[in-house]
């Protein structure tokens, strides 16, 4: 048994006494997301109504999940933590190392032989210290998490920022930087800003084209990419049990995009039956005996305005299907307007390549009604007009699908099924028709779409939407296609229209799998060694990062100021960079080099303030270290949006990078960089932004000290002489000004 069901029932043996006990002292009804916070807090800390969006709370998660790529540096932090085993059930799994090029066979074996000492060094640390490891070619951590370890009324952090996909089995899923998930591994308590609630009231059924990913991207478009900051999203409202559990988990997963610290689902019967189909008959008996404490107290959707801070309705049975971009998600278009939008905008309206996978839409359901549409086009006499690529979730949903007759189905169109893995979603995609930045269109059924996400290609517009409306719009090879409306000319130069989508919420067959690819951890890992080799160039012990010197930063050079997005993409890319995930010194040369410097509009290009050459952005930052001078890196809005990947904070602080100044920061990133050691600052008045000049040198005032609450003062240092004074805001509590003192969080553990 992969899943843990003593630690599933230890859990709902005491949740509902947590939960009565919450609800008696603070005298009132509690949502859903309510009760699994106050049953999950740490031990030791008080019950008390939290300021939500203020109060910083530490919890006891159940379980932790980490993604090949951050697990790197993860486990290499939590090898420094002088812990001999985990202190919850953790797995690892390998999904983001596997490059997407010719096909699933071709595609693994390649990985397995390039990353192989990646692979190596994650499965024996592993086995080391008692974590799960889920071999290359199992499948996207969030789906397999959804298959095997997911279950109503837990909590779990991640080392991804869509870990919140668990959420559609009622699960409070979080995604975080590695050094909070080695927290958690290590049996300290875990860190949160009590979040603010958003309530999603769901009516109707959704019917024809509509999916649950229009949920979310309808979602994205109201909210924006913001516009869940510090925020979880509760669904309630009838309208939740009509969706099965992997379309409630599409719909948490894409969560992230609106920033939102999780999102969350109530049990019903739609989860029991998921877990069932599944192989956890057992925790779904378990969790029907306690039903009422994993859902939200009724009297609160009677009220909503009373217990959520926003609440939000939407009807399935009027909702549109929708396509978001190209390069942000929250662009959010009901396909009858998006025609318009394509040739206002003058998108390419060639529609180039079709994707279906990532961990948002790679479900069994997801994979049938795309290859229902795909099989009614046949039968009609159509062909598919543009390349189609198809990434399944894991190999049980693989292995299923092949058994049924589906992936031959999507092969008979044409399409190439590539490995259970991330590859096109996260730049891990060898695209053999464009070797150019000639401008071209994308559809992916994935959660984001920032620019070079997928292919590396800056003119690439990728546009996100369900996996129906991608096999829809493959087919027609045409942006501007609307399935609802329109025809295609077939064989016979007929006009017809596509099959609306129908498919299977879970295999009529049951799920089958040979080989998952699970490898349990040693009983006793205290004899496995871990070696790193000093010269290799994939991975390298960490050192300890210096404490702070006790005095104010006096005039450190601006190394950039960034202008507009910058998420953790552009501070630290994905693609061929995420070789060296494990190797902070080597990852470092991807610093900021997709930033737009704000003096001259160009990537990896800012000014070197001595020899007032342009210079690319780890460069210059290397010379200020090497000098032994720290520096300061000046940005716009939601700073470090994205992933949760803490390279975008540990390269930085590697390079001596001393000040991130923002006007506002993503949530995960903003933990990331205090966790670092960094100084996380924002604008209080953001129109100081546009005082920052091109060679300023920067003084950060009032760091001796340094308290919750209390502004710091911020001094530019102009070169001809003049300066500006204004004032910055942090958000760091006692314990965070002690990991800033420290040096890092990791060296106040030790
Ligand atoms: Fe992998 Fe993409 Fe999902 Fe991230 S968003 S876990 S890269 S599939």
């Amino acid at each position: 048994m992969i899943f843990d069901i003593d630690m599933i029932r230890e859990v709902y043996g005491q949740l509902p006494e947590k939960i009565t006990q919450a609800k008696q002292k603070l005298g009132r009804p509690l949502t859903l997301t309510e009760k699994i916070l106050f049953a999950h807090l740490s031990p030791g800390v008080t019950l008390e109504k939290f300021r939500r969006a203020e109060d910083y709370v530490n919890f006891a998660p159940d379980r932790v999940a980490m993604q090949d790529a951050t697990a790197q540096m993860a486990l290499l932090q939590l090898m420094n933590s002088g812990r001999k085993n985990v202190a919850v059930p953790s797995t690892v799994h390998c999904d983001h190392l596997i490059q997407a090029y010719k096909n699933a066979e071709t595609d693994l074996h390649t990985a397995k032989v390039t990353n192989e000492e990646v692979f190596n060094f994650l499965r024996d640390v592993s086995n080391k210290y008692g974590i799960g490891f889920w071999k290359p070619g199992a499948g996207i951590i969030h789906q397999v998490v959804l298959e095997n370890y997911a279950f109503p009324g837990g909590m779990m952090v991640g080392t991804d920022s869509h870990t919140p996909n668990a959420g559609g089995l009622g699960m409070i899923a979080i995604g975080v930087g590695g050094a909070d998930a080695v927290d958690v591994m290590a049996g300290l308590p875990w860190e949160l800003k009590m979040p603010k609630l958003i309530g999603v009231k769901l009516t109707g059924r959704l019917s024809g084209w509509a999916s649950p990913k229009d949920v979310i991207l309808k979602l994205a478009g109201i909210l924006t990419v913001k516009g869940g900051t510090n925020a979880i999203i509760e669904y309630f409202g009838e309208g939740t049990s009509t969706l099965s559990a992997t379309g409630k988990g599409t719909i948490c997963n894409m969560g992230a995009e609106v920033g939102a610290t999780t999102s969350i689902f109530p049990f019903d019967e739609k989860s029991a039956a998921y877990l069932e189909g599944t192989g956890r008959k057992e925790v779904a008996d378990e969790a029907r005996k306690i039903t009422p404490y994993l859902q939200a107290d009724p009297e609160t959707a009677n009220n909503p305005g009373s217990y959520y801070d926003q609440v939000i309705e939407i009807n399935l049975s009027e909702l549109e299907p929708h396509i978001n971009g190209p390069f942000t998600p929250d662009a959010a278009f009901p396909i009858s307007e998006f025609a318009q939008e394509v040739k206002e905008k003058g998108y390419p309206r060639k529609m180039e390549v079709g994707l279906i996978g990532s961990c948002t839409n790679s479900s069994y359901e997801d994979l049938t009604r795309a290859a229902h549409i795909v099989r009614k086009a046949k039968e009609e006499g159509l062909s598919v007009n543009a390349r189609f690529i198809i990434n399944p979730g894991s190999e049980q949903v693989r292995y299923t699908a092949e058994r049924d007759g589906i992936l031959q189905e999507f092969e008979d169109a044409g399409a190439v099924i590539m490995a259970n893995a991330c590859g096109p979603c996260i730049g891990q995609w060898k695209r053999t028709d464009e070797k150019s930045e000639r401008s071209n269109s994308i559809v992916t059924s994935f959660n984001r779409n920032f620019a070079k996400r997928n292919d590396g290609n800056p003119n690439t517009h990728a546009f996100v939407t369900s996996p129906e409306l991608v096999a829809a719009l493959t087919i027609a090879g045409d942006l501007t296609f609307n399935p609802l409306t329109d025809t295609l000319t077939n064989s016979k130069g007929e006009q017809v229209k596509l099959a609306e989508p129908v498919g299977f919420e879970m295999p009529p067959r049951g799920f089958a799998v040979e080989d998952a690819g699970y490898l349990p951890p040693s009983e006793d890992g205290s004899k496995i060694e871990v070696s790193i080799n000093p010269q290799s160039n994939r991975l390298q012990k960490l050192e300890p990062f210096e404490p702070w010197n006790g005095k104010d930063y006096e005039e450190l050079p601006l190394l950039i100021k960034v202008k507009g997005k910058c998420t953790t993409d552009h501070i630290s890319m994905a693609g061929p960079w995420l070789r060296f995930r494990g190797h902070l010194d080597n990852i470092s040369d991807n610093m900021l080099i997709g930033a737009v410097n704000a003096f001259n509009d160009e990537t990896n290009k800012t000014l070197d303030p001595v020899t007032l050459q342009y210079t690319e952005v780890p460069a210059l930052a290397r010379k200020f270290k090497a000098e032994g001078l720290g520096s300061v890196v000046v940005a716009e809005e939601n700073y470090g949006e994205g992933s949760s990947r803490e390279h975008a904070a540990m390269e930085p602080r590697h390079l001596n990078v001393k000040v991130i100044l923002v006007k506002s920061f993503a949530r995960i990133h903003e933990t990331n960089l205090k966790k670092q050691g960094m100084l996380a600052l924002t604008f209080v008045d953001k129109e100081d932004y546009n005082k920052v000049q091109e060679k300023d040198r920067i003084s950060i005032v009032g760091l001796t000290g340094f308290t919750p609450g209390r502004n710091l003062k911020v001094v530019l240092h102009h070169a001809d002489g003049s300066t500006d004074e204004f004032e910055a805001a942090h958000t760091y509590n006692e314990q965070q000004i002690g990991w800033f003192k420290a040096g890092s969080a990791l060296n106040g553990m030790m």
